[in-house]
Order: structure tokens, then C-alpha cells, then sequence
């Protein structure tokens, strides 16, 4: 099975750093299931083709597997097309060739993750038995150009009509992300065959591949079934979180930005009377099972596990860098077990719904909603209030009001440069009263940090209680 990846970019050797991989060399890498080598076949300034080779070995995957009726000498697990296809097994390659660059991060050209590129792919060989129609369905609302060459049964005997595969070519002015994105989710989609993989971690997969795109895709109910290979259950849970696309790239950029914003705010080390309002409004509630809302690297975290009221502590954040260091910062690893069984991280993201989240006394959401992009705020607010609906919900956000009175901060500009909207205590307070009255809560609002007669204080905080 090869795939083809092809840009006149220029300079279009730009694309080894996209992918991380030098085009000088033939790289080879081995996987359960076969072998997958990476070569450039053309590689000028003017052009670059990148070619991914796949071979599956098909006795290495029987191989100490029992067949579905307990027989293990069926032809057909030997004698198949696995080898000459793409199917989730080319899936499973690009991710272990490619994830750096499918989750937006280049190390030398990071100018160059989210710009539209001049892009063809050609894979050699597609099962489709929806043929050039089912294709076309996929790719086209992607914004694709299509072109399917659907490929005879058997040359000699032209009488047997056509099979159904295809030799597919797709070419787009996107980013190398999305395409790979595209390719990764539509092509077991495609096949639709069995699946090297069904499980729960695929809805987490098929979400975080699909999260700027899949929403909002004519096809998503079809590509979702097939994808979960029609485990309905799965396939419930994924759409349900489909709630809105979520286009966030959360390891990208928030960590640089994060300084910057600790910059701005430390002549009042406002981040620790943050977290002490926040921890103050939690213990009052009474609340013992609590979970952090886009815990990020977990300062809250830290607190609340200092406090033996809280006997199970849940931070949940989108960002897996974050949760990674979250989980260094708090030496989770040499916890007494105790103490271990107390705490869990969880990758997911607010704007799904989620019912790993339900049933907890508290939530707090500290520095968070400010990120999201005001069409997501709605998903989030139905993810927390609806569907998790904690007991109490502690929401922080900057006062937009107060930023004049930080010298570092330039008039008109927010305090980290992925806030999607500062508030001013209005409206803030207008957005949490009508959150909290259809959802059936109650909310008050606390200042944090020193509290200026005209502008109020840097960081406002709403307290809301079912
Ligand atoms: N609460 C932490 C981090 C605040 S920064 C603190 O006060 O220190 C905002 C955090 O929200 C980041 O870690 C970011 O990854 C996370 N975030 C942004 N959008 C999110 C989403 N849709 N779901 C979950 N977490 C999200």
C-alpha cells in the first residue's frame, strides 16, 4: 500500500520539517502488524513528494489468534487484500509517523503548521464500495478535488465487471495538519472493513482528529458509525459529544502565552489569591468530590489535595502537555497509594459532553472560560450545567475593566493572547444570571485581588449552587 504526499510550496523540501522527517533518507519503522518505510521519491525546491509505504504481514496477524468460531484455519485470514489496501492500518502508520505534525507542532518551521499548502495525496490503492459517489460525499465538503480511477475485478476477464477499488487523488490548498487529519479519520471510514482497533479510546482519537472539522462534515453520523465500526453504543457516545467543533490547538501556543500573562499579573500574585478564593469556595460548599475544569498544570490541584475533604479530586484538561506536566509538577507517580487513589487526570475537552464528569459535588473552572470561543461557550455551558451538573460551580475570569491599570499591558489588548473575549463585570454577571436561570442555579460574584473603587478588582469570580 503507498501513499503519496506531494507539494510545489516553495520551498517544498519545507515539508520533511512539517513531517519531521529528513528527506535525504529512507527511514523504516516496524509495527505490530508490518513494516512502514518513509522516502522521498522527489524532493526539489519546487516540488516534494513524501511516499509512505505500507506492508502488512498478514500471517503476523493471525498469528496466536483464535478465528471468530474458534477455527483457526479459515483462508481468508491468510489469502486477503489487508496487504494492498489502505485501511486503519495505514491509519495506525501515519500516527506513529506523523502525530507531531497531525497535532500542529513543527519544531523548525511552526509558521508553517496552520498555512494552507498546495497539497495532493494519491492513495494506490482504496476499498470503496459506495465507489466514486461515496467518495466524492467524503472529500468534497472537505473542499477537495477529487479524481477515482475504479480499478476492474480481473484484467483477463474484463466480463466480471468492476471491483471496488480505486486509486484515489485528492488535492487541496490546506494545511498538511488537516489533510493528514482527513486522511487518518476517512480512510478506515472508507474501507470499512474490520478494524485492527475498536474500543473506548477511539472516540478520544476520532474527537481530538476530527475536532475542526467533523461537526460540521454533511456526513458526520456516517462517519462516526463507520469509524466506531458500527458499535452503536460508541457511536452514540461520540456524536452525543459532538456538541460543536472545537478547533482549539491547546499545546501550541498556551504555554509561552502563559508566561506572558503571569508576567502581566505578578506585582499581586494574583494567581495565589486566586486560588485561595477559589479553594475558600469550594471547602464552604461542603462539596467532597470535586473536579478542575481545564486544570492545566494543576496549581489548583496541588491545593485541593492538601485538603482532606476532598476525598476524590478529578482535573480535566484538553491540553495533554498539560496534563503531562500537571502530573510531574504533583509527583503523582510517588504518591502514596492513598493519596493516589484520590486524585485522577483526565484528558477531554469542556465543549464535549463527557459523563466521565457526572455525579461530583463540585466544579471549579478557573481561567478557562475566556479561552473558548464564544459559539463553544455554549457547548460548554450545556457540558457543565446540563449534563455534569455539580452541586456548585466556581467559575473564574479576568476583569476586562481592570486592565488599565496594568502598565505592561497595552490599551485594547487582553492579558494572554489566546483569550477569546475579556469581560467587563456586566457582563460577565449577565452571562452567569442567565446560565444559572436555565439551568436552575443560583449565583453570586466575588472579587479577587485588590479591589479599585471605579474599575473593581483583576479577577471576578461567580459562585453557583443548585
Ligand atoms: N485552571 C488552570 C489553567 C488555566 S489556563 C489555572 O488556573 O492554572 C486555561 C486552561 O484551559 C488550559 O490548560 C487549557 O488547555 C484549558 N482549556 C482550554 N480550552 C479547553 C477545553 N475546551 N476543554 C478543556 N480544557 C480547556
Amino acid at each position: 500500500m503507498l501513499l503519496q504526499i506531494e507539494t510545489t510550496h516553495r520551498p517544498a523540501t519545507d515539508l520533511g520539517y512539517l513531517l519531521h522527517k529528513n528527506p535525504a533518507k529512507l527511514q523504516s519503522f516496524d509495527l505490530s502488524f508490518g513494516k512502514v518505510h518513509v522516502f522521498y521519491p522527489v524532493a526539489t525546491e519546487d516540488c516534494c513528494q513524501v511516499a509512505v509505504l505500507l506492508e502488512v504481514d498478514p500471517i503476523g496477524l493471525v498469528r496466536g489468534r483464535r478465528g471468530p468460531s474458534g477455527n483457526n484455519y479459515r483462508l481468508d485470514q491468510y489469502v486477503n487484500d489487508r496487504p494492498y489496501v489502505a485501511s486503519s492500518f495505514l491509519s495506525v502508520a501515519l500516527n506513529k509517523l506523523f502525530s507531531t505534525a497531525m497535532n500542529g507542532r513543527s519544531k523548525e518551521r511552526p509558521e508553517l503548521v496552520e498555512q494552507p499548502l498546495p497539497l495532493k495525496a494519491t492513495l494506490s490503492v482504496v476499498p470503496c464500495r459506495g465507489g466514486e459517489e461515496l467518495l466524492r460525499r467524503l472529500f468534497e465538503p472537505l473542499g477537495y478535488a477529487l479524481a477515482a480511477e475504479r480499478h476492474p475485478l480481473d484484467d483477463r476477464f474484463p466480463e466480471w465487471g468492476e471491483g471496488h477499488y480505486h486509486t484515489v487523488r485528492i488535492e487541496q490548498t490546506i494545511s498538511l495538519r488537516s489533510l493528514l487529519q482527513h486522511l487518518y479519520v476517512l480512510i478506515p471510514v472508507l474501507d470499512n472493513d474490520k478494524h485492527y482497533w475498536v474500543g473506548e479510546d477511539e472516540i478520544e482519537k476520532l474527537l481530538a482528529r476530527g475536532e475542526a472539522w467533523l461537526s460540521t462534515h454533511p456526513e458526520k453520523d456516517l462517519i462516526t458509525t463507520r469509524y466506531l465500526k458500527y458499535q452503536h453504543r460508541l457511536t452514540r457516545d461520540a456524536l452525543a459529544r459532538l456538541v460543536s467543533e472545537d478547533d482549539l490547538d491547546p499545546d501550541a501556543t498556551e504555554a509561552k502565552h502563559d508566561i506572558e500573562e503571569e508576567e502581566i499579573e505578578k506585582p499581586l500574585s494574583l494567581n495565589a489569591q486566586r486560588m485561595g478564593s477559589v479553594l475558600a469556595a469550594l471547602k464552604a460548599s461542603g462539596a467532597a468530590h470535586v473536579l478542575d475544569l481545564g486544570c492545566g498544570e494543576g496549581n489548583l490541584l496541588r491545593d485541593l489535595l492538601k485538603e482532606k475533604q476532598f476525598a476524590r479530586i478529578v482535573g480535566v484538561d484538553v491540553s495533554v502537555r498539560s496534563l503531562e506536566r500537571a502530573s510531574g509538577r504533583l509527583k503523582l507517580e510517588r504518591l502514596p497509594d492513598m493519596q493516589r487513589r484520590r486524585i485522577e487526570l483526565m484528558h477531554g475537552s469542556l465543549i464535549y459532553r463527557d459523563d466521565r464528569l457526572t455525579g461530583f459535588d463540585a466544579a471549579a473552572v478557573v481561567e478557562v472560560i475566556e479561552h473558548l470561543d464564544p459559539p463553544r461557550l455554549r457547548s460548554f455551558e450545556r457540558a457543565v450545567f446540563e449534563f455534569a451538573r455539580p452541586g456548585t460551580v466556581v467559575i473564574t475570569t479576568p476583569n476586562q475593566e481592570y486592565n488599565v491599570m496594568w502598565e505592561a499591558l497595552t490599551a485594547g489588548t487582553f492579558r494572554h493572547r489566546d483569550h477569546r473575549f475579556e469581560w467587563t463585570r456586566a457582563e460577565f454577571q449577565e452571562w452567569a444570571e442567565r446560565v444559572a436561570g436555565s439551568h436552575g442555579y443560583t449565583v453570586r460574584f466575588l472579587p479577587i485581588g485588590p479591589v479599585d473603587d471605579v474599575v473593581g478588582s483583576p479577577t471576578q469570580m461567580g459562585v453557583f449552587e443548585r
